[in-house]
C-alpha cells in the first residue's frame, strides 16, 4: 500500500495538467452522505416523491420542508476535509488546473479551488423563480416554507433536479479539460451516474493516466484506472501529500 502513495506522488510529480474527478464519496469525511447505499439520502426521502423538478414545481412546500430544510442544514455545518484540502494544494502548486465535480455542497470552492465545473449545480445558492434575484443558503430563512424572495417568487436551490439537464457548458467544458489533462485522479465516485462516469474515459483515450482513491472498487477499476488506492479520501491525500 506505501508504494501506492509513491507511485501516486510520482505520477503527480511528473504530470503538468492534473484534472480532478469528484463524487460524494470526498464529502463523507465532511459530514455529507453519499445518497445511495447505507446510510445515504434516498434511504430516508424517496427521489421520486422529493428530488424531481414536477415534485419541487406542483409542490414546492412539501419538497422544502422535507430534503431542502435538510440539505441546507447538511451544507450549512460542513466544512472541506482533507480531501478537498488536498486538491487545493495540488492547485497551490500548479499541478491541478481543474475539479470536475458531481458533488452539490460547495466544498471544493469553500477549500479554495478556482476552476470547478459542478454537473449538477449546487445548494450554496438559490434562484428566486419570478425575479431571478440570487442569494446564498446563509439569507435562506426557513421560518416560512416555502422562502420567498421580496418579490413574492418562490426560491430553489441551483441544484439540478431529476428531470432537468445538466448545463451545457458543464458538459462541454469537462469533455475539453478530460481531452487535455495529462492525469486524471478520481476521487469518491462509484462512477455509476452519466455522463461525469464517461470523463475518465475520455481522458483514458487522450493518453492520461487515471488513478483512483476509493475506498471500495468501481466499474473503472481494473479496466479504465491505471490503480486504485483504497481508503477514504482524507486519509490517502493526506499519506500522497507527505510523499511529494
Ligand atoms: P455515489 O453515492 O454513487 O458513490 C459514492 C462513492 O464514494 C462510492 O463509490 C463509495 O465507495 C465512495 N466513498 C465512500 N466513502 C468514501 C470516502 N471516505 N472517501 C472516498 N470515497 C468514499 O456518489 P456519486 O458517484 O457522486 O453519485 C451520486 C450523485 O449524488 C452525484 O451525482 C451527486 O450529485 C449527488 N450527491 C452529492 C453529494 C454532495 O454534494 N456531497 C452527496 C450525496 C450525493
Amino acid at each position: 500500500m506505501d508504494e501506492l502513495f509513491k507511485k501516486a506522488a510520482l505520477d503527480i510529480k511528473q504530470s503538468k495538467n492534473i484534472v480532478g474527478l469528484t463524487g460524494a464519496g470526498i464529502s463523507v469525511e465532511s459530514g455529507i452522505p453519499p445518497f445511495r447505499g447505507k446510510g445515504g439520502v434516498w434511504e430516508k426521502f424517496d427521489p421520486m416523491e422529493y428530488a424531481t423538478i414536477d415534485a419541487f414545481m406542483s409542490n414546492p412546500s412539501k419538497v422544502w420542508k422535507v430534503l431542502l430544510s435538510a440539505m441546507k442544514d447538511m451544507i450549512e455545518k460542513a466544512k472541506p476535509n482533507d480531501g478537498h484540502n488536498g486538491l487545493f494544494e495540488l492547485e497551490k502548486i500548479g499541478k491541478l488546473k481543474t475539479i470536475i465535480t458531481q458533488n452539490v455542497d460547495g466544498l471544493h470552492q469553500m477549500a479554495g479551488n478556482t476552476d470547478v465545473i459542478e454537473f449538477h449545480g449546487n445548494f450554496v445558492s438559490y434562484t428566486c423563480l419570478k425575479c431571478k434575484n440570487k442569494i446564498t443558503y446563509n439569507e435562506i430563512k426557513l421560518d416560512t416554507v416555502p422562502p420567498r424572495c421580496k418579490c413574492s417568487g418562490i426560491y430553489r436551490p441551483d441544484c439540478i433536479f431529476f428531470g432537468e439537464m445538466i448545463p451545457p457548458e458543464a458538459l462541454w467544458r469537462s469533455k475539453e479539460v478530460s481531452s487535455k489533462c495529462d492525469l486524471m485522479i478520481v476521487i469518491g465516485t462509484s462512477a455509476v451516474v452519466q455522463p461525469a462516469s464517461f470523463m475518465p474515459i475520455i481522458a483514458k483515450n487522450s493518453g492520461a493516466k487515471i488513478i483512483e482513491i476509493n475506498p471500495e472498487r468501481t466499474p473503472l477499476s481494473g479496466k479504465i484506472s491505471d490503480y486504485i488506492i483504497t481508503g477514504g479520501a482524507g486519509e490517502v491525500m493526506r499519506k500522497i501529500l507527505k510523499e511529494l
